[in-house]
């Protein structure tokens, strides 16, 4: 029997005069998330993206789990194309197709759709065929129109009479490149990995900057973020990651700035260094992975500070979460386990023993001045460190 995947388009149909440019990208990325899974013809209509299989070769299981995680969809369905678009080839079809399905239930209903207006019965009597030929297949079911166990969907469309069962729930979110460019500062902790999901699920394109401390950080510790961004990149598509070299930059903090404000003229570096990688790359923002209150450098004042480094606007997608919820989302998109892997981050490297969690502006901003970073700001800038990352890299 042939199969179709029907995608319902998303927020994308309140957009208006654009929705033509949005579909057009949502299309492009359902493209590249099903690379490697079969050949298909993409189309759509009416709020609908046709993803139908050219031949016989298309790994349609890995198909179906790839578009769940495509952003701008809000719901999907694997559906049996009719071999005709009547009555009889729906009656046919119907009990055959979904036969699995329907013998684990106990109550069905049936749903017509009839957007083709042509064909020549009506959706309440294309139920009631449909539902009767169920019945009379599989005699130990009832009709529950209120709390059905399945829903026997059948869609009259122009070009084609399509079955499936109740929709799966799509990502959600718009499509990765219609909201623009932004920087992930990437660790190899829990949250950003989380944040970049976020962000990503509101359109935007991400490029990964990460901080690097060798020998003072492993290689591990790089390895474990692109394996963190491969993950990452089954929701957000390929990304470019930038490893900056960080170590001359911590030493020189260590010895030129006072203790208890390594931290947080540490951030102020990172966003300086990542503002201006950011700019090289046609990037408008800034994304990290804070959350208020979770450590010293994520207080109010701490974030005041944080701020003022740069210029673009800091997305902060888990300021207001708990980490348990962006824990729960970090098992969602498969990264937990990868992130708490024990490797150091560069950011408990010469951890001061009292940081300031209120700190003042001015005193951060006189000492780290004083230290004058900006040749070796210079130098990691000259030598960052670019990896490409698919989805598919073999770690
Ligand atoms: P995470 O779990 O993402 O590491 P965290 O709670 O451990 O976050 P911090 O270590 O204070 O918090 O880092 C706060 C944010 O700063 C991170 O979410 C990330 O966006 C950024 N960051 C931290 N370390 C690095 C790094 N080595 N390279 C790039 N960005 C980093
Ligand atoms: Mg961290």
């Amino acid at each position: 029997m042939k199969e179709i995947l029907l995608l319902k388009d998303g927020e994308i149909v309140l957009k208006g005069l654009n929705r033509r440019q949005f579909e057009d990208v949502l299309k492009k990325n359902i493209k590249i998330a099903l690379h490697g899974t079969g050949r298909y013809a993409i189309t759509s209509a009416q709020s609908t993206i046709y993803v139908k299989p050219i031949d016989d070769e298309a790994d349609l299981d890995e198909a179906t789990e790839r578009i769940g995680r495509v952003f701008g969809l809000v719901s999907y369905s694997r559906a049996a194309m009719c071999p005709e678009k009547t009555l009889e080839s729906v009656l046919e079809t119907a009990p055959v197709y979904l036969e699995k399905i329907l013998r684990k239930a106990k109550t069905f209903k049936v749903e017509a759709k009839r957007s083709d207006k042509k064909f020549p019965y009506k959706s309440p009597e294309i139920c009631r065929e449909t539902g009767g030929v169920i019945l009379s297949k599989y005699p130990h079911l009832r009709v529950d129109v209120h709390n059905p166990d399945v829903t026997v969907y059948v869609e009259i469309r122009d070009f084609g009479a399509y079955i499936h069962a109740d929709p799966l729930r799509g990502a959600g979110g718009i499509p990765v490149g219609t909201g623009g460019k932004a920087v992930i500062l990437i660790s190899g902790g829990i949250d950003s990995p989380v944040a970049a999901y976020m962000m990503a699920k509101r359109g935007l394109k991400l490029t990964a900057v990460h901080f690097a401390s060798p020998p003072y950080t492993s290689p591990r510790a790089e390895e474990k973020v692109v394996k963190l961004l491969s993950k990452v990149s089954r929701y957000a598509g390929d990304l470019k990651m930038i490893t900056v070299p960080f170590t001359a930059i911590q030493e020189k903090l260590r010895d030129d700035c006072p203790e208890e404000l390594f931290t947080i003229i540490m951030r102020r570096l990172m966003m300086q260094i990542s503002e201006r990688i950011a700019k090289d790359n046609d990037c408008a923002a800034l994304v990290t992975g804070e959350s208020l209150g979770q450590v010293a450098s994520q207080t109010i004042g701490a974030l005041n500070c944080t701020d003022e480094a740069a210029e673009m606007v800091v997305f902060r997608p888990l300021i207001g979460m708990d980490k348990q919820e962006i824990i729960n989302i970090a098992y969602k998109i498969d990264t937990y386990e990868t992130s708490i892997e024990p490797y150091e981050d560069c950011c408990t490297v010469f951890t001061p023993k009292h940081p300031r969690t209120k700190p003042i502006l001015k005193f951060v901003k006189q000492a780290q001045e004083q230290a004058q970073f900006e040749p070796l700001i210079e130098e990691a800038l000259q030598n960052l460190k670019v990896t490409h990352i698919t989805p598919e890299m073999e770690i």
